[in-house]
């Protein structure tokens, strides 16, 4: 491997520059992986998970090339508010009284179901967990440094950053601040001096008895949002800083007070590569909200309906991190019966052949790191790996060049899987066909194979009885 990674670059678009950028971590010894993880008020949905398959690629992606990752991800389990620039309510306090449960069991309760849903994708455990009520003293040591140096002004309701004192606050977003500022007239805080500007620490109200709450030197209360991931990741990252990540939604507020809030403090540039995922709508370009009764999580999406969760994983790398993806059944099921017809095939070619010898095929190395090394693309990383199976490399060689590919893919492709994982559909045609054999119906017994070839499979009859196997 290491031979061919120092030829081929690794580029990944980054949204601070809006460009595809060469990737040189900081540390050679190191690279720095930071990725906001999810506030554990509720499950997951399908989209948030969509963000963590592709921050899990980007991962893999660093570690294929070579790079030794530290990554680091957060559990936002106190000061997250349902409003926007820092209105509502604490989404965890929300949950709690929602279910009856302390804020602290809603969060317990809702890391572990995230940890859950990680395993069942595949995706690779952090290095680093930590939780936002572990490192209080941390955020307020970062803004008491923020208040030194004269960024930060005092309202009723709390200590803000100033955003008018960061010079480059849109550095990340482009925003046109003009415009915010006209939107913000109906803002419900007359007390901010700048549309932008965001709560470093919230006190708690008067009249409210909050059950997260610590005291400062300003007061008992609770951290705003956006600073405990500025202090987390200086915590656990120190100075290896290179990529921070997130779904596009976190551009224009969270990421960018992250870095106005850090780079103010520190006086050096925060992450050096910032980068996002856009988002997974459903039918129609919907956002995805539980009120709507479309909250979509792995489990009553896939799980409850016979899916194996991978299919899902398999789904997200159809199409490329940075454009949006659309969740229809019709697609899911597709997903499903790709992944079934991969590890179908793979089982005809370990069957076909002694998988002892094999070896990985250079050449189709090369050509799978061109294509992740242009910023993660998974489409055409998939299609190359059809394009390897039905290439006249030896069936060892293909098994030993997809187990290699696998260590991105994740796809459990090292896993022997059964006959019965022929999707139900193609097991239905192809029981249909057996009955129209026996009733001697010739039409109806071609119809039905030119119906299940239409899907990837063939059937044969043998002496042993009926085959299925996959077709290319
Ligand atoms: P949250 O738990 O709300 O903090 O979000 C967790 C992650 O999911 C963040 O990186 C968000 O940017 C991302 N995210 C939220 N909604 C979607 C969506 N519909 N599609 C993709 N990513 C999303
Ligand atoms: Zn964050």
């Amino acid at each position: 491997m290491n031979i061919i990674n120092k030829i081929m670059k690794l580029y990944l678009y980054n949204t601070l520059t809006r460009r595809k950028e060469e990737f040189i971590p900081i540390n050679p010894e190191e690279t720095g992986l930071y990725t906001c993880g999810p506030t554990v008020y509720n499950y997951a949905h399908i989209g948030n998970l969509r963000t963590y398959i592709f921050e899990d690629i980007l991962k893999r992606v660093l570690r294929y090339n070579g790079f030794r990752v530290r990554h680091v991800m957060n559990i936002t389990d106190v000061g997250h508010l349902t409003g926007d620039r820092d209105m509502g309510e604490d989404k965890l306090e929300k949950g709690a009284a929602r279910e009856g449960k302390s804020a602290w069991e809603i969060a317990e309760y809702y890391t572990q179901a995230f940890k859950k849903d990680m395993k069942a994708l595949n995706l690779l455990e952090p290095d680093i967990w930590c939780r936002a009520t572990d490192t209080i003293p941390e955020q307020i040591e970062l803004i008491r440094i923020l208040e030194e140096k004269g960024y930060t002004y005092r309202t009723a309701d709390g200590i803000y950053f100033d955003t008018g004192k960061f010079p480059d606050y849109t550095k990340l977003s482009h925003q046109n601040l003009d415009a915010l500022q006209e939107g913000a007239r109906v803002e419900k805080n007359p007390e901010k001096r700048n549309a932008t500007d965001f709560a470093l620490w919230k006190f708690s109200p008067p009249d409210v008895q909050r059950q997260m709450e610590w005291d400062s030197p300003w007061g008992r209360g609770f951290p705003g949002w956006h600073i405990e991931c500025s202090a987390m990741s200086m915590k656990f990252l120190g100075e290896r800083l290179d990529i921070h990540c997130g779904g596009t939604d976190h551009i224009n507020v969270h990421h960018t007070n992250e870095i106005a809030q850090s780079e103010a403090a520190s006086g050096k540039q925060f992450f050096r590569f910032w980068m996002h995922g856009a988002f997974l709508n459903i039918e129609g370009g919907k956002k995805m909200a539980k009120s709507a009764g479309n909250f979509l999580t792995l489990e009553n999406t896939l799980i409850a309906k016979g899916f194996d969760p991978l299919s899902y994983r398999f789904a997200a790398f159809q199409t490329h991190y940075r454009n949006p993806m659309e969740y229809t059944s019709e697609s899911m099921q597709a997903a499903q019966n790709g992944l079934l017809h991969l590890k179908n095939r793979l089982r005809s070619i370990r069957e076909s052949a002694d998988m002892t010898s094999g070896s990985i095929c250079a050449d189709f190395q090369q050509k799978f790191l061109a294509e992740i090394n242009d910023d993660l693309n998974m489409p055409r990383a998939m299609a190359l790996v059809q394009e390897m199976l039905k290439s006249d490399l030896s069936p060892a060689d293909k098994n030993a060049t997809v187990l290699d590919f696998d260590r991105v893919l994740g796809l459990n492709l090292d896993k022997g899987d059964a006959a019965e994982s022929i999707p139900p559909q193609v097991q239905e045609l192809a029981r249909a066909r057996q009955k129209a054999r026996k009733e001697k119906n010739w039409a109806e017994s071609d119809r039905l194979r030119d119906a299940i070839r239409e899907l990837g499979y063939m059937v044969r009859d043998t002496k042993e009885g009926m085959k299925i196997d996959t077709i290319g």
